[in-house]
């Protein structure tokens, strides 16, 4: 394979940002790229239009905002549409993405011919930014496409292809079929209603987790309520049976050593580990992050896809996690059963109890921030969890409402520490004190 070298380490296979912009270097090659980036142009022009016309957004042009926008300086507001309106939205935005991505191809093309390698690996990098589901410039690097778990290589493909079943139920011979596929590097997909598993982990396993998780998308569809956009899309899900296939993805990602289990927003897939017990509540809360995701900004689509591309640098993070934290617990045979932010960590919170007690740092903070070195990741994390726990259980009357306008609104476009108040419609100090009297109740 020629262009192998595209699909290896050195460059992160969903995330194409990272890769240096096309810079022509031949008359050919800028009139190419001159006819791509028009199309990139137009195909904005087109989306935004069909924003304006749908009411999308309250102020009208999403994209103009969307560039405008700068961290903590954003002023658009919430928008209104409906899930229909967003499932067409989505659905140009593929389509004119996807042309705008095919003439980068050519771009890149062009200066195959030419003998320039380096511009026609800028120019299929440029291609997967502009639409994540470029079928020339997928390819190009060797990958073919799999249902809900998007491209691999081409050989990978085929194998999974060979080694899928549809629904959990055994095949006949479970120990010779683990000794085939479940393996690291081998595998098999298992589909549910909602799902796609690839998973290297044994079958009997795999399949015991993986029977809740269509209950816990009827769950999370139900929370999110008339906001939820969902298709019929499957969303894929990795499960590794070795740590150190975990770590190996994890790795790629740039993720840190401590997590259990990360969802990627840039390629819509989530990924963790079934090599120990616990498992579930891992599934529970990527998967969490995943159906929010795709309910509320869609299957991804473009690197340049607004608030998606944007969300790290938005405060209020603590919200995205919150949710997810507030299904770790779900189970599928008490579907009704009322779900807990905090059951069994009530140790947890009252050694962050002052960390819990800080809004203003907690709204603060971003994707980016969360995490960093000198935060308190563990403190985040709480903090999250009694917010949430707050808005949702005990405060749910006054908060619950309020709490899914914020969750939208992070979803959906960059969000400064005032959205909180916007999205509220109560005062941040009436907020604070219902939370801390209600707080200081539980560490008690
Ligand atoms: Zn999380």
């Amino acid at each position: 394979m020629p262009f192998a070298v595209l699909a290896d380490a050195s460059l992160p296979a969903d995330d194409f940002t990272k890769a240096a912009n096309p810079k022509p270097q031949s008359a050919k090659q800028q009139a190419k790229w001159n006819s791509a980036a028009e199309a990139f142009n137009n195909a904005h022009k087109a989306l935004a239009e069909i924003c304006k016309k749908r009411g999308l957004f309250e102020e009208g042009d999403y994209h103009t905002q969307i560039t405008r926008a700068k961290p903590g300086k954003s002023s658009a507001r919430a928008n209104t549409a409906k899930p229909d309106d967003y499932r067409a939205y989505w659905k140009a935005g593929r389509e004119k993405l996807g042309a705008a991505a095919a003439k980068w191809m050519d771009y890149a093309n062009a200066a195959k011919a030419e003998g320039d390698d380096t511009q026609y690996k800028a120019g299929v990098c440029q291609a997967l930014k502009t639409c994540i589901d470029c079928e020339g410039a997928r390819k190009a690097r060797g990958e073919a496409v799999i249902d809900g778990l998007g491209w691999l290589p081409e050989a990978r493909v085929e194998a999974l292809k060979k080694a899928t079943r549809e629904g959990l139920a055994p095949p006949e011979d479970v120990a010779a079929f683990d000794k085939q596929y479940a393996q690291a590097g081998a595998g098999y997909v298992l589909l549910t209603k909602h799902f796609a598993v690839c998973s290297t982990a044994k079958f009997a396993a795999t399949a015991e987790l993986a029977k809740s998780f269509d209950a816990l998308y009827e769950a999370v569809a139900k929370l999110l309520g008339e906001c939820a956009a969902l298709t019929d899309e499957r969303i894929g899900v990795f499960l590794y049976g070795t740590a150190a296939e975990f770590g190996q993805a994890n790795a790629q990602r740039e993720g840190t050593s401590w997590s259990g289990g990360f969802y990627r927003a840039r390629s819509g897939l989530a990924h963790f580990p079934l090599y120990e017990g616990g498992a579930q509540a891992a599934a529970n809360h990527e998967l969490t992050h995943a159906i929010v995701d795709y309910a509320l900004r869609g299957k991804p689509i473009s690197a340049y896809d607004g608030p998606r591309g944007k969300q790290s640098a938005a405060a209020c993070f603590w919200i995205a996690e919150g949710v997810a934290m507030h299904f770790e617990g779900f189970d599928a045979s008490k579907a009704d059963a009322p779900l807990s932010a905090l059951r069994g960590r009530e140790d947890a919170l009252k050694a962050r109890m002052k960390w819990c007690r800080d809004l203003d740092a907690i709204f603060t903070l971003t994707a980016e921030s969360w995490a960093r070195d000198d935060a308190d990741v563990g403190g985040n994390y709480m903090a999250a969890a009694a917010l949430t726990e707050f808005c949702l259980g005990a405060g749910k009357e006054k908060y619950a409402s309020c709490f899914m306008k914020l969750l939208r609104n992070h979803y959906t476009r960059e969000l400064e520490v005032k959205d909180f108040e916007n999205a509220f419609g109560a005062k941040r100090a009436d907020f604070e004190a219902d939370y801390l009297k209600w707080f200081d109740e539980q560490v008690k």
